[in-house]
Protein backbone atom coordinates (compact mmCIF):
# COMPACT_ATOMS: atom_id res chain seq x y z
CA UNK A 1 0.00 0.00 0.00
CA UNK A 2 1.37 3.55 -0.99
CA UNK A 3 1.12 6.53 1.65
CA UNK A 4 -1.69 7.57 -1.01
CA UNK A 5 -4.08 4.85 -0.17
CA UNK A 6 -4.43 5.99 3.16
CA UNK A 7 -6.42 8.62 4.54
CA UNK A 8 -5.51 11.03 7.50
CA UNK A 9 -8.41 10.34 10.73
CA UNK A 10 -10.29 13.80 10.02
CA UNK A 11 -11.17 15.83 12.94
CA UNK A 12 -8.15 15.49 14.47
CA UNK A 13 -4.51 17.35 14.55
CA UNK A 14 -2.86 14.37 15.26
CA UNK A 15 -1.08 12.51 12.59
CA UNK A 16 -2.69 8.87 12.64
CA UNK A 17 -3.23 7.86 9.51
CA UNK A 18 -5.95 5.08 8.63
CA UNK A 19 -6.34 2.22 5.63
CA UNK A 20 -9.61 2.58 3.30
CA UNK A 21 -11.04 0.18 5.77
CA UNK A 22 -10.94 2.63 8.77
CA UNK A 23 -7.71 0.10 10.00
CA UNK A 24 -4.59 1.74 11.95
CA UNK A 25 -2.04 1.82 9.22
CA UNK A 26 0.43 4.33 11.18
CA UNK A 27 0.70 6.84 13.82
CA UNK A 28 2.76 9.31 14.99
CA UNK A 29 4.30 10.31 18.49
CA UNK A 30 6.30 13.12 18.55
CA UNK A 31 7.48 15.66 21.04
CA UNK A 32 6.68 19.24 22.04
CA UNK A 33 9.01 20.57 19.40
CA UNK A 34 8.14 18.15 16.83
CA UNK A 35 11.58 17.44 16.05
CA UNK A 36 12.19 13.92 17.41
CA UNK A 37 8.97 11.85 16.40
CA UNK A 38 8.61 7.91 16.58
CA UNK A 39 6.06 6.50 13.61
CA UNK A 40 4.61 3.10 14.45
CA UNK A 41 3.37 0.75 11.85
CA UNK A 42 0.00 -1.89 12.17
CA UNK A 43 -2.16 -2.39 15.16
CA UNK A 44 -2.31 -0.89 18.08
CA UNK A 45 -0.35 -3.09 20.72
CA UNK A 46 -1.97 -5.26 23.25
CA UNK A 47 0.07 -3.87 25.66
CA UNK A 48 -0.92 -1.12 27.09
CA UNK A 49 -0.50 0.23 31.00
CA UNK A 50 -1.06 2.76 32.78
CA UNK A 51 1.54 3.54 35.85
CA UNK A 52 1.55 4.89 38.69
CA UNK A 53 5.29 4.12 40.04
CA UNK A 54 7.45 6.88 41.45
CA UNK A 55 9.85 6.29 38.50
CA UNK A 56 6.96 7.22 36.05
CA UNK A 57 5.90 10.27 37.87
CA UNK A 58 9.25 11.83 38.52
CA UNK A 59 9.82 11.16 34.71
CA UNK A 60 7.02 12.43 33.64
CA UNK A 61 5.99 15.29 36.05
CA UNK A 62 2.72 14.00 36.09
CA UNK A 63 0.67 11.96 38.39
CA UNK A 64 0.82 8.73 36.29
CA UNK A 65 2.37 7.63 33.35
CA UNK A 66 0.42 5.84 30.16
CA UNK A 67 2.82 3.87 27.79
CA UNK A 68 2.28 1.26 24.71
CA UNK A 69 4.88 -1.16 23.92
CA UNK A 70 5.54 -1.95 19.92
CA UNK A 71 7.99 -4.42 18.60
CA UNK A 72 10.60 -3.13 17.76
CA UNK A 73 10.21 -3.87 13.59
CA UNK A 74 7.08 -1.39 13.76
CA UNK A 75 8.40 1.41 15.15
CA UNK A 76 10.85 4.08 13.09
CA UNK A 77 12.24 6.77 14.93
CA UNK A 78 13.38 9.92 13.69
CA UNK A 79 15.55 12.25 14.52
CA UNK A 80 18.33 12.56 17.65
CA UNK A 81 17.51 11.97 21.24
CA UNK A 82 19.27 12.27 24.35
CA UNK A 83 19.01 9.05 26.41
CA UNK A 84 18.80 8.70 30.01
CA UNK A 85 19.28 5.36 32.13
CA UNK A 86 17.63 4.21 35.25
CA UNK A 87 18.92 3.28 37.28
CA UNK A 88 21.82 5.72 37.46
CA UNK A 89 25.51 3.84 37.13
CA UNK A 90 27.26 4.16 40.32
CA UNK A 91 24.03 5.67 42.54
CA UNK A 92 22.54 4.66 45.38
CA UNK A 93 19.93 2.05 44.82
CA UNK A 94 15.96 3.52 45.05
CA UNK A 95 13.76 2.49 47.99
CA UNK A 96 11.00 2.23 46.07
CA UNK A 97 9.62 -0.43 43.77
CA UNK A 98 9.27 0.82 40.11
CA UNK A 99 8.71 -0.71 36.49
CA UNK A 100 11.89 0.24 35.47
CA UNK A 101 13.75 -0.76 38.44
CA UNK A 102 15.05 -4.01 35.92
CA UNK A 103 16.86 -1.30 33.88
CA UNK A 104 15.44 1.47 31.24
CA UNK A 105 16.92 4.22 28.53
CA UNK A 106 14.76 6.84 28.34
CA UNK A 107 14.60 8.83 25.02
CA UNK A 108 13.87 12.74 24.98
CA UNK A 109 14.03 15.43 22.80
CA UNK A 110 17.43 17.31 23.02
CA UNK A 111 15.72 20.37 21.96
CA UNK A 112 12.12 20.70 24.34
CA UNK A 113 12.92 17.41 26.41
CA UNK A 114 9.48 15.76 26.00
CA UNK A 115 10.18 11.90 26.70
CA UNK A 116 8.95 10.61 23.71
CA UNK A 117 10.02 6.61 23.87
CA UNK A 118 11.98 4.08 26.27
CA UNK A 119 13.75 0.69 26.01
CA UNK A 120 13.40 -1.33 28.75
CA UNK A 121 16.03 -4.16 29.51
CA UNK A 122 13.40 -6.81 30.49
CA UNK A 123 11.88 -6.28 26.52
CA UNK A 124 14.86 -5.65 24.02
CA UNK A 125 12.52 -6.58 21.72
CA UNK A 126 9.77 -3.80 22.23
CA UNK A 127 9.72 0.05 22.18
CA UNK A 128 7.58 2.09 24.60
CA UNK A 129 5.95 4.90 23.15
CA UNK A 130 4.59 7.57 25.44
CA UNK A 131 0.59 7.22 24.66
CA UNK A 132 0.32 11.56 24.98
CA UNK A 133 2.79 11.62 22.35
CA UNK A 134 0.43 10.42 20.26
CA UNK A 135 -2.07 13.25 20.87
CA UNK A 136 -4.85 11.05 19.83
CA UNK A 137 -7.47 10.78 21.99
CA UNK A 138 -8.97 7.15 19.67
CA UNK A 139 -5.78 5.74 20.73
CA UNK A 140 -7.54 2.63 23.04
CA UNK A 141 -7.31 3.01 26.57
CA UNK A 142 -4.31 0.86 29.07
CA UNK A 143 -5.50 -2.80 29.38
CA UNK A 144 -3.72 -2.62 33.33
CA UNK A 145 -2.97 0.01 35.81
CA UNK A 146 0.69 -0.74 37.74
CA UNK A 147 1.65 0.19 41.32
CA UNK A 148 -1.35 1.69 42.46
CA UNK A 149 -0.13 2.26 45.83
CA UNK A 150 1.72 5.41 44.62
CA UNK A 151 -1.39 6.31 42.83
CA UNK A 152 -2.45 10.15 43.72
CA UNK A 153 -5.82 9.35 45.36
CA UNK A 154 -7.37 12.22 43.16
CA UNK A 155 -5.74 10.81 40.03
CA UNK A 156 -8.60 9.58 37.77
CA UNK A 157 -11.56 10.82 39.71
CA UNK A 158 -12.25 13.62 37.47
CA UNK A 159 -15.64 13.81 38.88
CA UNK A 160 -15.00 14.34 42.12
CA UNK A 161 -12.63 17.59 40.99
CA UNK A 162 -14.02 20.79 42.68
CA UNK A 163 -14.61 21.73 38.97
CA UNK A 164 -14.13 19.05 36.48
CA UNK A 165 -15.28 20.56 33.15
CA UNK A 166 -13.37 24.24 33.57
CA UNK A 167 -9.79 25.26 32.36
CA UNK A 168 -7.03 26.03 34.18
CA UNK A 169 -5.48 29.97 33.38
ZN1 LIG B 1 11.37 18.45 20.78
ZN1 LIG C 1 6.19 3.12 36.26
Amino acid sequence: MSADDSIRASGTSSATVLTPEGKIATRKASCSCGKLTVTTKGPDPERRSMCHCKSCQLQTGSAFAIQARFPREQVTIESKSTAWKFPIDGAKPVTYRSCDSEGATYHFCPECGSTVYYELAVAPDMIGVRVGAFTDPTFPPPMISGFEEYRFPWALNVAALPMPGGHHD
